[in-house]
């Protein structure tokens, strides 16, 4: 990339200080879709980027209504009371289209919003997926370098959004309802798979079926390819409501955590998620830009037609609109 502007220095030590209207307005830089914004964001991250990774990054994902906000604050409150200190993010698939987000209602997490040792940013509105979930990572490195030790990345349990957050996450946890056995079966194997750790929520009102969601999912679990050779997800009954088992879950994370590191994966993980991260950035750039090519924008209504007419294969019009952005 070209020399973009300098980072803002005072900008950049608000951050490091833990100042929150700093850390507030580095991520609405990082977060704008304004291409001035966007340089001045890239500065600033790169300045705040050697005082990043010292955190651990937890991944929350379930349906709407399954508990998330609730076992958030729950958790949040919790640690804060061990003397760490919390952010929250979100990654909101709706919110692309709605415009709205999943922790956008004020009156949610309300104790823990209130908390100086926590910090809470719904989900930027707008745009795709990917756009949203690009935004997140940069919002994750610039709370670690302001000071947050664990950060959570809430997302809803729908369509490629759990995979985003997996891909910026140490640990991924997927929050259940305590549902019976046959349902269970339903549970989309590909998000199970993710999972480094479930949580069956509102055990506090139906503990035996909860029980048996335990056992069900343990079973299930046993059989698939475990996230790594060193760890088993565990499957934890709880009530975020009356936060009965969040100090069990909090003791799995470090727990998590500590095994990981002592196999060297902990670091490992993190680096090939810094790696897939570039080449993502650069597969979306060399789309964007081969889709502006004049000569490729010129051609491809044909490319398209004749594909769909049946009159060339993919192949071929693939190749002739490559050859085309090949010639300059
Ligand atoms: P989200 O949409 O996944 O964020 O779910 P919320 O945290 O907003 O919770 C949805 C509803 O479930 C709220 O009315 C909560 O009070 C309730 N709830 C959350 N956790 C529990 C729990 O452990 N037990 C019970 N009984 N209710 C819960």
């Amino acid at each position: 990339m070209a020399a973009g502007p300098a980072a803002d220095p005072a900008l950049v030590a608000g951050v490091l200080h833990g100042d929150r209207r700093s850390l507030a307005k580095a991520i609405t830089l990082v977060e704008s879709t304004r291409r001035d914004h966007q340089q001045r964001g890239q500065a600033v991250l790169e300045a705040l980027l050697p005082h990043a990774g010292r955190s651990i990054r937890i991944g929350i994902s379930g349906a709407p209504g399954v508990g998330k906000s609730t076992f958030v604050e729950a958790l949040g409150l919790h640690v804060i009371g061990l003397g760490h200190r919390l952010a929250v993010l979100a990654v909101d698939p709706s919110s692309s289209v709605t415009g709205g987000s999943i922790l956008a209602d004020k009156t949610r997490m309300e104790e823990l919003s209130r908390a100086p040792q926590a910090f809470i940013r719904p989900s930027p509105a707008g745009r795709a997926l990917g756009g949203v979930a690009a935004r997140t990572r940069e919002a994750l490195l610039v709370c670690e370098a302001a000071g947050f030790d664990v950060i959570v990345v809430e997302t809803v349990g729908v369509g490629q959004s759990e995979t985003a957050v997996a891909r910026m996450t140490d640990l991924m946890v997927l929050l259940q309802l305590p549902i019976a056995g046959d349902d269970l079966q339903a549970i989309k194997k590909g998000i199970v798979e993710l999972a480094d750790l479930i949580v069956i929520n509102k055990a506090d009102l139906a503990p035996e079926r909860a029980a048996e969601a335990r056992q069900t999912l343990r079973s299930a679990l046993s059989i698939l390819r475990p996230t790594s050779p060193h760890w088993q997800p565990p499957v934890l009954a709880l009530s975020a409501l009356d936060g009965k088992g969040i100090p069990e879950f909090w003791g799995q994370v470090e727990r998590f955590r500590d095994t990981m590191q002592a196999g060297g994966e902990f670091a490992a993980r993190r680096r090939s998620q810094a790696q897939d991260w570039m080449w993502h950035l650069i597969d979306e750039r060399l789309r964007a830009d081969f889709r502006a090519h004049p000569g490729v924008e010129a051609l491809l209504p044909a490319m398209l037609a004749a594909v769909a007419a049946g009159s060339l294969t993919p192949a071929m019009a693939a190749e002739r609109l490559l050859a085309r952005a090949r010639q300059g």
